[in-house]
């Protein structure tokens, strides 16, 4: 198939992008590079430099493709909680651009990178699609509003979505291919990554009070190439079946920050220093995905969510 990748350089995009031209589909990434860089998107795949807000030139992109894998967005969730305006443009917005854009030239297969972030503070555990959707940053009210225009642009037409509902992506392409590193990270391994690198002083941890067995966060860390592999499924069902698929992606085991810690120390031989801080505003204590659906609508399973893989593939990223 003819796949267009919004937002293809990014970190997770790239992974993507190299997935489909794995199994033999033709990749356009389109991107901004706001926050990647053109040598980040993987060979094979044309590349349009262009932006979401700009409904001409993506309208153009899209013509053409079977099916549409967007990931460009706006993603730290503290950030989100001051600067909204500017998530509501990019991913509110944005979407919109891309899902007019899909109607306008009939590319009517949708894979949308959703987020953990729609269901907010969890109240139960593991964490099934069924659980109410009550986010508590600005970010996952944005993923959540993408999702329900997705949902009656599909009654109104004939867009078919998945939305894949993320849970803590981490990790690096196993092969070595997908080189970018994130752009100032916020998320707990790359900034690991990045004191084991000598690239940061330390680590911060925040909250050590949280009921969890060692008092750290606990939360549930998809290795991106498992990520990439159900946008890959994803696409094929939609080809496949005449309905919509939202689902999360998650291993569906936790980790606290310290047991990820303490690999990164073994696996990296660094000291990564670190410094108990006060909790995070909006920081659940423990978050771990169900992701049976998943598993049996997309035949998915992961391979590569171990601790060890996670900090060996990040590191041998970092390494580099
Ligand atoms: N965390 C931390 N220090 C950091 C970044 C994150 O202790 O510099 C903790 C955070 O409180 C949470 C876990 O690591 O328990 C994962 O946070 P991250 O920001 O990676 O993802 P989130 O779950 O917030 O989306």
């Amino acid at each position: 198939m003819r796949v267009i990748v919004i937002g293809g350089a990014g970190y997770i995009g790239s992974h993507v992008a190299q997935e489909l031209l794995d199994r033999g589909h033709a990749v356009t990434v389109f991107d901004n590079l706001y926050s990647s860089a053109r040598e980040y998107v993987p060979s094979g795949a044309a590349f349009v430099h262009g932006t979401i807000m700009q409904s001409e030139e993506l309208t153009e992109a899209i013509d053409g493709h079977d099916a549409i894998v967007h990931l460009a967005a706006l993603k730290a969730a503290g950030d989100s909680m001051h600067v909204p305006e500017r998530y509501a443009s990019a991913n509110i917005s944005g979407t919109i651009n891309v899902i007019n854009a899909a109607r306008r030239t009939g590319t009517d297969r949708l894979v949308f990178s959703s987020s953990a972030a729609v269901y907010g503070e969890p109240q139960y555990l593991p964490i099934d699609e069924q659980h109410p959707t009550d986010p508590s940053n600005f970010y996952g009210y944005t993923k959540l509003q993408i999702e329900g225009l997705m949902e009656w642009y599909s009654r109104l037409g004939d867009l078919r979505y998945a939305a894949l509902r993320y849970f803590n992506a981490a990790g690096y392409d196993p092969s070595g291919r997908v080189r970018g590193l994130e752009y100032k990270p916020a998320n707990l391994l790359p900034v690991i990554m990045e004191v084991a690198a000598g690239m940061r002083d330390e680590l911060s941890i925040f909250g050590t009070d949280y009921d969890t067995p060692d008092g750290t966060g606990v939360r549930d860390y998809i290795h991106v190439s498992d990520l990439a592999l159900a946008h890959a499924l994803a696409i094929e069902y939609l080809e496949q079946h005449n309905r919509n698929l939202v689902v999360n992606l998650g291993s569906e085991s936790g980790l606290s920050v310290r047991e990820l810690l303490d690999t990164a120390r073994k696996i990296t031989g660094k000291a990564i220093p670190a410094r108990e801080v006060e909790r995070r505003a909006g920081d659940p204590g423990r978050l771990v995905a169900s992701s049976q659906l998943a598993r049996r609508e997309l035949s998915w399973e992961p391979q590569y969510s171990d601790v060890q893989t996670l900090v060996q593939t990040s590191w041998d990223a970092y390494r580099r």
